[in-house]
């Protein structure tokens, strides 16, 4: 009853304010399904600035669509191939190039929303800034969490920003959270308090979870990237198989929700039905059902703390073949264990594993690197990293030193594998 009152007294469900959005990374894979999204709803959802690294073409068809007022791309060159696909079009929005203006393109004071989907490290300044900024954070570029955790949930705490989660396992314990439905603004750590024991994140175990051992150091990049469930970009997807992205997800959790590490709990779940689950004190276990469709989540952090239709297709419960649950193979995921233990040692070491393993990822993507030598690169990157195992994570340029650190030193040992 009281929760009720608490709802209707919202006054953000009976008027709704726009959202005056900006995508970063709009070309990606969740910048792609965010724009599906937004093209719904008109009268709820507006782009005010977009940002891409590369892929010109598809850019400039979105400012045909959206018409937004600001666009950043990669290069100068990137730009200006832009701006003549843009005059040809008769489009009059404004193109700029490099880091400083993803900044602004997240800090606009027309804007009141992001989408943080770059992928990668890249993401970091321009979500921290819209952090700082107060916007709404809509926080899929987990690796900015991973790298900055402690001065990222300070930036949001001091400006009042509302941080919600995209990536699908946070987004689904958000909403099994007790203030998912109120308008606390979002993910603030600290949930020990109202009983929670424990969350349980959810992972397929990606496209190698049953093949032989023997056979993981010869799989290609195209066999990493076929993942069973879900469609994403390159680099998530290799996450996915070596399970690195359920590593950076734990970590994720860790900051969002103010949990200890071994208040977090992994499990296979191969159907990805469950897309995870928070347990009670009281016994009871709370989940988050849904297609495998990342369509779902981001209308949630785009319309919190309403609900709106997503597009997405209907969990049909009589085609399900049963939900199944297993314990990790430690030994086949070794990057798990390796970013368990970054949480553990805290610091900047989290920092440096996300950063080593970008290089490894990108390393195994170009064909420089076996599969199973990214977990290998990524601990002896972390056992030679003297920042991350000294270091203290308490402002952002020690956080960058670390980064780049971290990214050195990989790079030199991968010139041994
Ligand atoms: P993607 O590779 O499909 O897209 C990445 C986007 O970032 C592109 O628009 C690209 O132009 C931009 N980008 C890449 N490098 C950049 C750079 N150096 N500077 C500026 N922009 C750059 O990736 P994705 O699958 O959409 O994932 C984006 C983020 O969301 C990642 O952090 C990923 O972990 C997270 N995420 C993705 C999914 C998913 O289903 N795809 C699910 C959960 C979380
Ligand atoms: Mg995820």
């Amino acid at each position: 009853m009281t929760q009720l009152i608490k709802i209707n007294s919202d006054a953000r469900l009976d008027s709704h304010v726009m959202r005056n959005i900006c995508v970063l990374g709009s070309t990606g894979s969740i910048g792609v399904n965010t724009l599906n999204v937004v093209r719904q709803y008109p009268n709820l959802f507006s782009i005010k600035t977009l940002t891409a690294h590369s892929q010109i073409n598809l850019l400039a068809e979105q400012c045909a669509e959206f018409h937004p007022e600001l666009v950043v791309v990669g290069s100068a060159a990137a730009a200006q191939e832009l701006e003549k696909l843009l005059l040809n079009k008769r489009i009059k929005t404004q193109v700029l190039y490099g880091p400083a203006a993803l900044v602004t393109a997240a800090t606009l004071p027309s804007i009141n929303t992001v989408m943080a989907a770059i992928v990668g490290a890249a993401g970091l300044l321009p979500t921290i800034e819209a952090a700082k900024a107060g916007k709404r954070i809509l926080l899929a570029n987990k690796e900015a969490l991973v790298m900055s955790g402690d001065i990222f949930m300070k930036a949001i705490a001091t400006s009042g920003a509302e941080l919600l989660p995209i990536d699908s396992e946070h987004n689904a314990i958000y909403q099994c959270l007790p203030d998912a439905n109120t308008s606390n603004g979002g993910a603030r750590g600290a949930y020990s308090q109202f009983g929670v024991k424990e969350v349980l994140l959810t992972a397929s175990g990606g496209p190698f979870r049953t093949i032989a051992l023997s056979d993981l150091s010869h799989v290609t990049s195209d066999q990493a990237c076929a993942h069973p469930n879900w469609v994403m970009g390159r680099k998530i997807s290799v996450d996915s198989a070596t399970m690195m992205n359920k590593g950076l997800e734990l970590i994720e959790a860790h900051y969002l929700f103010g949990l200890a590490a071994k208040h977090i709990q992994v499990l296979i779940h191969p159907q990805s039905v469950v897309h995870s689950m928070v347990r009670y004190v009281d016994g009871s276990v709370i989940a988050q059902l849904g297609q495998p469709d990342m369509k779902t989540p981001i209308a949630y952090g785009l319309a919190w703390p309403r609900r709106i239709d997503a597009g997405v297709k209907e969990l049909d419960f009589m085609s399900l073949k049963g939900l199944s649950f297993e314990e990790v193979d430690a030994g086949r995921f070794p990057c798990l264990g390796l970013a368990y233990d970054a949480l553990v040692a805290g610091g900047l070491m989290p920092t440096a594993l996300n950063a080593a393993n970008e290089v490894a990822v990108q390393a195994f993507l170009e064909g420089q690197l076996k599969f199973t030598d990214i977990a290998n690169l990524v601990e002896k990157t972390l056992n030679r990293s003297q920042l991350a195992q000294l270091g203290r994570a308490d402002s952002l340029e020690l956080v960058l030193q670390a980064d780049l650190e971290s990214r050195q030193i990989a790079q030199l040992i991968l010139k041994d594998f």
